[in-house]
């Protein structure tokens, strides 16, 4: 698998005249080697010439935590005295182009940029992304299997089984994280809690606020859930939910504004479709409802090895839909000082429709 990957990077390297490939801290890498480098100030760095072997350049220290995987890249240790930006230019040749992760620490890159004085520096994404964002079979079951796990959690939340009246925010999403954990995530991505007037900014911070009876609760969680391999694949999802007794009218009207606009961006996520379209398409419902102003983002991104990644359903985008591409659907309504709301599902772009891999209810559940 990873050297069909890096087959496929090479290939575009070859069309691109990208003379090297330099990948560090990131998804690419794992996703490309199935190792993830620490975010360390030591560099790690896996270097893929257009032509000849790959290697990872990693801290002496960190060699016993790499997956030997000869058949992909060999590993060379850098020890404390040793300067790696010299190691990684030698390894790298005479390359004219060379392609840098977009993750990578911009100071590495500075100290490259002495290193290697005629070679001319991109991001790799313009390589990596395309690839990355095509999933296999295999890569959809991961994702699916990650949004089931947060369908779990979202259906214990809309049946009243996760306590909120009374609770902070900041409560309830640490509730979210273990569950999220429990759930088989190796990692907690964010879990958003924001009650009442608070839903209304779309990234809320969970806080000390305390959660009443009577108001919606927008939660938007995910992690990452990690492989055998060592790669992760994301979950993400938004459900909203309503404390207890009867929502008030326009809360309600806005809801079903949402909803419709929802489904409606599903619907029309088919392959060939340009991914402005998907954002025209719930956009256009929400408009049509009056809530036109207070639907203040785009619909969705990209998920996969990383939370956000290409392709961004946006308006601006014309790249049409492909077979395999995995995002989100999730408009939402802000209305400042009162509410906010957000429904969103991740779903899969693929030659026999829509395949939406969160199902739990889309409903506003009323509790209490
Ligand atoms: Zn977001
Ligand atoms: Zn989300
Ligand atoms: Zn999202």
């Amino acid at each position: 698998m990873f050297a069909t990957r890096i087959d496929r990077a090479r290939a575009r390297m070859e069309s691109d005249g990208v003379d090297a490939l330099l990948l560090s801290v990131g998804s690419d890498l794992p996703y490309f080697c199935g190792y993830e480098a620490m975010p360390l100030e030591r560099i790690t760095m896996l270097v893929v010439p257009r032509e000849g072997d790959a290697t990872l350049v990693v801290p002496e220290l960190e060699v016993p935590r790499v997956e030997e995987r000869p058949d992909i890249f060999s590993i060379q240790g850098w020890g404390e005295t040793q300067d790696p930006i010299a190691l990684i230019a030698e390894l790298a040749g005479p390359a004219s182009t060379a392609a840098v992760g977009d993750h990578m620490w911009a100071g590495f890159l500075v100290d490259l940029t002495s290193a290697m004085p005629s070679t001319s520096f991109r991001r790799a994404s313009t390589i990596t992304s395309p690839i990355r964002s095509v999933k296999d079979l295999a890569e959809v079951e991961r994702l699916r299997a990650a949004s089931a796990a947060v369908d779990r959690i979202a259906a214990r939340l809309q049946a009243g089984e996760i306590a909120l009246v009374g609770k902070t925010e900041a409560a309830v999403s640490a509730e979210l994280s273990r569950q999220i954990i429990d759930e088989g995530h190796q990692r907690v991505n964010f879990a958003i809690v924001a009650a009442g007037e608070n839903a209304a900014s779309p990234h809320h911070h969970a806080g000390d606020r305390v959660i009443r009876s009577g108001e919606g609760v927008l939660c938007d969680f995910g992690g990452t859930m990690i492989g055998d391999d060592g790669i992760g694949y994301c979950s993400d999802i938004t459900r909203c939910v309503w404390t207890d007794g009867r929502p008030d009218r326009e809360f309600l009207e806005a809801y079903a504004v949402l909803h419709e606009a929802q489904a409606e961006g599903v619907r029309s996520a088919s392959v060939g479709t340009p991914a402005q379209d998907v954002d025209r398409a719930t956009r256009r419902k929400i408009v049509a409802g009056g809530f036109g102003s207070y639907f203040i983002h785009r619909t969705g991104h990209g998920i996969g090895v990383e939370a956000h990644e290409d392709p961004y359903i946006v308006e601006g985008n014309t790249t049409p839909l492909k077979h395999g591409n995995a995002f989100s659907i999730e408009p939402g309504i802000y209305i400042p000082g009162k509410w906010g709301m957000r429904l969103e599902d991740i779903m899969v772009a693929s030659d026999a429709g829509p395949d939406p891999l969160n199902t739990v209810d889309h409903q506003l559940a009323v509790l209490g």
